[in-house]
């Protein structure tokens, strides 16, 4: 029968059964004694397993003998506790069947050397197989999972929301257009240029940058919902922590407040790290060594302390006085940079923080205002060395204040009809949170571009396309 990797390591296997795995060699290595090791791993989890393989194999010296980094296998043997220091269980090979080889081995560069991660992106055939992403992605994996169900243990729904909408959620213009035009026979305006708002079957359309509008829809009528898929920015940001694609949770609560849903983010946050911390200690052994000695030691002090809440406002004074000279001067009314943020949670707290308040004036139409007049209920959960992982809010059920601000704001009206009925048609308070996924995957692995956490990173000028 066949077996995973992480089925015999994990014992699952009984000793002095015969197993068949299939995988790729990571390592081979001969003794004098004549037998080989051979290091097959399969993706099921970080570590590979060893095979040990006897000289008397009919293929030994010509095949055995010649696998190299990468070449895929099917190896039979009997299960054993292995000998070696580190692994539980190893195989005594019977059988050995080559796949495929590896051409070019000498110079391919799936040599076990350690390659940057800019130099990975460039190949999307060797990165999948590389320590670093298998891990990451066997933590993304769990991270998202483990989200799912803490919404379904907490008996949320899961909406899913449309990639193709017509509004764009904040009017800040980041959007990429969909269109059906035949690009040969273009409508054109009265002036010539190309007439977009016919582009999709006669309407304007887009990519979604948020599901919130939509399932707030649904949070007011079914109480606790949330969304989990891709959402699109068209933003030129160069940054580590910004993707042209990147995927978001979006919890929305009916008869909540801005700290109901702060205190869900904490819930979710704790629950997910501790989910990581148990399904994938060996990753995050491996991120520990390789990336931020801290990896697990601070996820478990997470899921031990009660995150700090601070007011916008006194952030302000905070970074105001803590005489670190920032790029951008900070002053009551900005909108906070990331160097700001990470000043805050890295040096300030040295956790996660819940910043909430903000001004009024740079956030989004929806948020609820508070009683002073010049801010929003509005919160931003802020992580070490990463910043901004969070932003939620109260959303304004009251329509005539709502509607006040979509007209300060100049924003059409008219596309904001259902938004409007939900307000005019048994409102409720109410209050939701997005949560960049990526950004979250950065920060569990500690992996430093954003780039590096998704399996085909979409981002201005990538490498990818
Ligand atoms: P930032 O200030 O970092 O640009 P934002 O305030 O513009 O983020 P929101 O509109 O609040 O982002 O989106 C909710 C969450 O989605 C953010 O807290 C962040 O985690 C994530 N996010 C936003 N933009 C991106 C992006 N371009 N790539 C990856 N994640 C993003
Ligand atoms: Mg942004
Ligand atoms: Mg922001
Ligand atoms: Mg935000």
């Amino acid at each position: 029968s066949y077996a995973s990797v992480v089925d015999i390591l994990e014992g699952k296997i009984p000793v002095d059964e015969t197993v068949t795995v299939r995988g790729w060699v990571r390592t081979r290595r001969d003794s004098k004694a004549g037998i080989s090791f051979i290091n097959v791993h399969d993706g099921s989890c970080f570590e590979a397993v060893q095979a040990v393989v006897p000289a008397e194999l009919p293929n030994y010296s010509n095949e055995v003998q010649k696998l190299t980094t990468g070449c895929s296998v099917a190896i039979t043997g009997v299960v054993v506790p292995s000998q070696g220091q580190g692994q539980s269980f190893e195989l005594q090979a019977t059988k050995v069947h080559v796949y495929g080889w590896v051409e070019d081995p000498d110079t391919y560069p799936m040599a076990p050397k350690r390659h940057s991660m800019e130099y990975l992106r460039e190949y999307a055939h060797l990165r999948p197989r590389t320590n670093i992403t298998g891990a990451v992605m066997r933590v993304r994996n769990t991270l998202s999972q483990a989200i799912h169900r803490f919404f379904h243990e907490n008996g949320y729904l899961w909406v899913s929301t449309p990639i193709i909408t017509t509004s764009d959620c904040e009017g800040a213009g980041e959007m990429f257009r969909v269109s059906t035009l035949d690009l040969l026979n273009v409508p054109k305006t009265d002036k010539g240029d190309v007439d977009f708002s016919q582009d999709f079957f006669g309407k304007e359309a887009f990519l979604t940058v948020s599901g919130q509008l939509n399932v707030e829809s649904y949070a007011c009528s079914l109480s606790k919902v949330y969304t989990f898929g891709p959402t699109f920015r068209a933003e030129n940001s160069n940054t580590s922590r910004h993707l042209s694609e990147f995927w978001m949770v979006e919890p929305e609560l009916a008869f909540a407040s801005l700290d109901d849903v702060a205190d869900l983010a904490e819930d979710m946050l704790k629950y997910v790290f501790k989910a990581v911390l148990q399904e994938r200690p060996d990753d995050m052994e491996f991120f520990a060594k390789r990336i931020n000695s801290e990896a697990v030691s601070r996820l478990e002090a997470i899921v031990n302390s009660n995150f700090v809440h601070m007011d916008y406002t006194d952030a302000i004074e905070i970074l105001k006085g803590c005489g670190k000279k920032f790029e951008y001067p900070v002053e009551w009314g900005v909108d906070l940079q990331s160097e700001h943020e990470r000043y805050l949670a890295e040096e300030h707290v040295g956790a996660p923080i819940i910043l909430k308040n903000y001004p009024r004036d740079i956030k989004a139409f929806y948020m609820r205002q508070n009683e002073d007049g010049k801010t929003v209920a509005a919160m931003d959960v802020l992580a070490p060395g990463i910043g901004e992982i969070i932003g939620g809010s109260a959303r304004e059920e009251r329509l005539d204040i709502l509607d006040k601000r979509i007209e300060e704001m100049n924003l059409p009206m008219e596309e904001y009809e259902f938004y409007r009925d939900l307000r005019r048609y048994g409102t409720v308070p109410h209050a939701g949170f997005g949560l960049g996924f990526e950004r979250l995957v950065a920060y569990v692995t500690g992996v430093q571009n954003i780039r590096d956490v998704i399996p085909f990173p979409r981002a201005p000028k990538s490498a990818e396309f």
